[in-house]
Order: structure tokens, then sequence, then C-alpha cells
């Protein structure tokens, strides 16, 4: 099963992620905790260039995060789901239609079917979208900001309206929590949505 957590920055992913490995090992499954970008050796040098170039051009960007999730799924995610591990993954291509389709201002349609190239088309079965103000955001990760997360507020408020849009297209497939909710209360309605999948 392939659960992926997406949300503006700040939104606590990584802490629910780790919440959402406990819940799994407990029932003894093989759960394989990865992220973009940055999941490999090659994408660690990627993440690097993205988050700390000094200049990147949009579209450049848009092919760097395309390059290291094809790298990502090509040797990390597909292998995992492959032999029945349980892949939980910080962002995936939902991350580069908002951030480069809407933040960028590229065309999201574009910058979708280049994920869809990268990755063979491989969806996940649920994604779960931490939904934060992205001032909120900004104050819950305090001082030190990468490129990205430099960016202006109206870019995150763009970033953040897309993805709920993306959300409410295919309700199926996501679940859409309020990231200021307490996180454990968070958590819960995480477990029982990856329960009601039926393959927990
Ligand atoms: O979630 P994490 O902090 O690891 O993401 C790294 C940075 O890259 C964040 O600032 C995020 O906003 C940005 N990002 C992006 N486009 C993506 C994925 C991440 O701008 N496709
Ligand atoms: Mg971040």
């Amino acid at each position: 099963v392939f659960v992926v957590f997406e949300g503006g920055d700040g939104a606590g992913k990584t802490t629910q992620i780790a919440l959402l490995q406990q819940w799994f090992v407990q029932q003894e499954r093989e759960v394989v905790l990865t992220r973009e970008p940055g999941g490999t050796e090659l994408g660690a040098s990627i993440r690097q260039v993205l988050l700390h170039g000094d200049d990147v051009a949009p579209r450049a960007e848009a092919l760097l995060f395309a390059a290291d999730r094809a790298h990502h799924v090509a040797t990390v995610v597909r292998p995992a789901l492959e032999r029945g591990a349980v892949v939980l993954q910080d962002r995936y291509m939902d991350s580069s239609i908002a951030y480069q389709g809407a933040g960028r201002e590229l065309d999201a349609s574009d910058v979708r079917r280049l994920s869809v190239w990268a990755t063979g088309g491989l969806l996940p079965h649920l994604t779960v979208l931490l939904d934060v103000d992205p001032a909120v955001g900004r104050r819950r990760r305090g001082g030190a900001e990468d490129r990205l997360e430099r960016e202006a507020d109206t870019f995150h408020a763009r970033v953040r309206e897309h993805y709920l849009d993306l959300a409410a297209a295919d309700p199926q497939r996501y679940l859409v929590v309020d990231a200021a909710l307490p996180k454990d209360e968070i958590a819960a309605r995480v477990s029982s949505a990856v329960a009601a999948l039926g393959q927990g």
C-alpha cells in the first residue's frame, strides 16, 4: 500500500508520517518511510541544488523535481511495493503540481504530465492532505528557511488552493485534514482512512 502525505511547509507531515509508521509497525508490516525530494543518493544531490541553489529557472526547477521523482520511484518505491511493503511518503507528484504548477505558475497540466511520465503513472492508494494556513505554517517552521519556503505568502496561498482543488477533484483518493487539529486527532483520522483501504 502506498500512502502519500502532502501539504504546505509546516503542516506537520513529518510528525504524522512517523505516527502512521508506528501504527503499521504494530501490525508487523514492513514500512518504507521515504520522501521527495531526496529519497535516494541521486535525489540528495538534486535536493541540495533545489533548496540551496542561488538561482534555478522555474522550468529547470520542475524538471529537477521530476528527475528526483523518476529515480526515486524506479529504485525505491516500486521495488518496495512489489515486495509487499507499505510505502509512506513525504510529498509526491501533487507537490510538483501545486508548487511548480500553481506556485510558479507553470501550466499545472504540463507539470502533471511530466510527473506521470517520470513515474510511469504510479499513483498512491491514499493521499493525506494536511491543510495549513501559510502564515501558520511559516510560524511553525520557525527561522531557517530554504529557497522555496522563502517565497511570499501569496505563492504559498496559491499552493494551498491548488492542493485543495486536487483533493476536491478526486475525493476517493484524498483525506483532507485541518493541520491545526491536535496531532493525536489527526493521527486517528489518518489511521481510520488507511484502515478503510482494507490493506492495513
Ligand atoms: O517537505 P520538504 O521541506 O522536504 O520540501 C522541501 C522544499 O521543497 C520545501 O520548501 C517545499 O516547499 C519545496 N518543494 C517544492 N516543490 C516540490 C516539492 C517540494 O517547491 N515539488
Ligand atoms: Mg519543509
